[in-house]
């Protein structure tokens, strides 16, 4: 059984009860961490607490190394963890290395320089001086989508803002987490700074969101958690960052490098078995264009190799628990009955061991639909015909979702013209490549606030006017 991490050392928590760790991919227990409580949750609060004055008034320089040393530590041990994530998540070991470790190492580089180079003696507003001073102690309640990613996006910009933080990751593919806190462990992060209290959300999540000693909680995961979240925060007013689900649309143009655009779209649904909040999971093309864009979908699903995470040509692993396969199957049996077209995979799993799902594409998607309207995160793609342009944004906007997209045109000035017009937090032009340093979040049920970059790092800070 793993430890908590609390006030700088590895300690059992008050209750005893540990959950499994299962591989998806064979099924295995792998490992055992501690199902944290109240208390514990309580303790680690108190102990984020007394560490905040003085890590709080650490020079942002001292901060900037502390980071710099953490990321170090992280890359040389990028291979290692990169493993551990292909084990509990099940993705594939070269997605793992790029994405899952590649990714979060550049997130805390960053925030090592912008702690040093941000001006948190921000300027003047008429006569008075305006500082940005740390908010204080933060919970950060992450999703097991991107083990790593989610929690390093918190805890790095707030140690930078000189935060002081809890962390509880999800229960579910909890391992990263832990490689997370020997990481900072090994920076020597000061006792207390950071603390990790592995559990449940109903338990320790809700202690944490309720506790008047927390400043901000910042969340990801499903839309209905973050609403109970927000509601427990709102008892003592907290800052609340949430970061929620996403049904997000790749709007191809009449005039758009059809192949190229189906192509990035298919990856996109399928990356990380399409267990991503900001999949585009719907792609609506021009009616005139639609069989085409059918075609080459099927081409490009069925390149997707589903299989065992640690062979070299497995572009999808499994997804990352059996309750969460029988959700997606679940949803793929209601598309077909709402009479959506299967054009490949289905909700029969592939034979052996793993809570396989093979890529799945739906044409004869009709707005409305279960399967177009809600969020599956599972490797399955809606194809939606349009007419009009002006259709096409309506449909790209018509779920309770906001948080990513993708349009695809001649040319840049069309393509951008429309993503304008998208209500969605951010938004691909002609394949524009992710941005670690560019402000992601949602609009409207996909959240509130931003993570990454200045705006991520601005979410743990107060603002002072010191009126001269
Ligand atoms: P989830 O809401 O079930 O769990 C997320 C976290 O909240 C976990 O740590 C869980 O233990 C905790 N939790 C559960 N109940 C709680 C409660 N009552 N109080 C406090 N905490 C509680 O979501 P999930 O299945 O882990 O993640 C999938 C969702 O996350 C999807 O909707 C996905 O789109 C979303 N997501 C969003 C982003 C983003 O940046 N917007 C990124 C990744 C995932």
């Amino acid at each position: 059984m793993r430890r908590l991490y609390i006030n700088g050392s590895w300690i059992p928590s008050s209750g005893g009860d540990g959950i499994d760790v299962v591989n998806p991919a064979t099924e295995q227990v792998i490992d055992r961490v501690p199902v944290g409580t109240r208390a514990d949750a309580v303790a680690a609060v108190a102990a984020a607490r007394e560490a905040f004055p003085r890590w709080a008034a650490t020079a942002p320089a001292a901060r900037a190394k502390f980071l710099t040393v953490a990321g170090e530590v992280l890359a040389a041990r990028a291979e290692r963890i990169a493993r551990v994530i292909a084990a509990d998540l099940g993705a594939p070991y070269g997605l793992a290395l790029r994405l899952h470790v590649g990714l979060p190492l550049r997130v805390l580089r960053s925030y090592a320089r912008l702690a040093a180079e941000y001006r948190f003696d921000a300027g003047r507003a008429g006569d008075a001086l305006v500082v940005c001073e740390p908010a204080g102690v933060a919970a950060a309640i992450t999703s097991w989508t991107l083990p790593l990613h989610l929690p390093v996006c918190k805890v790095a910009a707030a140690l930078a803002a000189g935060c002081t933080v809890v962390l509880k990751p999800s229960e579910v593919a909890p391992l990263a987490a832990y490689e997370l806190a020997e990481v900072l462990h090994e920076a020597g992060l000061p006792p207390g700074v950071f603390n990790l209290v592995s559990g449940s959300g109903p338990v320790v999540g809700e202690a944490l969101a309720g506790h008047p000693d927390v400043d901000v909680v910042s969340f990801t995961g499903a839309t209905a958690t973050g609403r109970r979240v927000a509601a427990l925060a709102a008892d003592s007013v907290k800052r609340v960052v949430l970061e929620l689900g996403g049904k997000s649309a790749s709007v191809i143009l009449p005039d758009a490098d059809l192949a190229a655009a189906v192509r990035a779209t298919v990856e996109s649904a399928f990356l990380n078995s399409g267990q991503t909040c900001a999949a585009w999971s719907r792609m609506l093309v021009h009616q005139d264009h639609y069989d085409e864009a059918v075609r080459l979908a099927v081409a490009a699903a069925r390149e997707h190799r589903v299989g065992d995470p640690f062979a070299a040509d497995t572009r999808i692993g499994p997804l990352v628990s059996a309750a969460h396969r029988e959700r997606v199957r679940r949803a793929i049996i209601r598309g077909e009955e709402e009479g959506a077209r299967l054009v490949c995979g289905g909700a029969e799993p592939p034979p052996g061991p793993g809570y396989h799902v093979a890529p799945t594409v739906f044409a004869g998607v009709e707005p409305g639909m279960t399967i177009e309207r809600e969020e599956i995160l599972g490797p399955v793609l809606t194809m939606i015909p349009y007419t009009t342009v002006d259709e096409a944004v309506e449909i790209a906007n018509g779920t309770p979702y906001g948080l990513s997209g993708a349009v695809w045109a001649g040319d840049r000035e069309r393509a951008l013209a429309v993503a304008r017009r998208l209500r969605t937090g951010q938004v691909h032009v002609n394949g524009g490549a992710f941005g670690h340093l560019a402000p992601f979040g949602g609009y409207r049920r996909s959240g509130v606030g931003r993570e990454l970059g200045v705006a991520g790092l601005e979410e743990y800070l107060e603002v002072k006017a010191l009126h001269l």
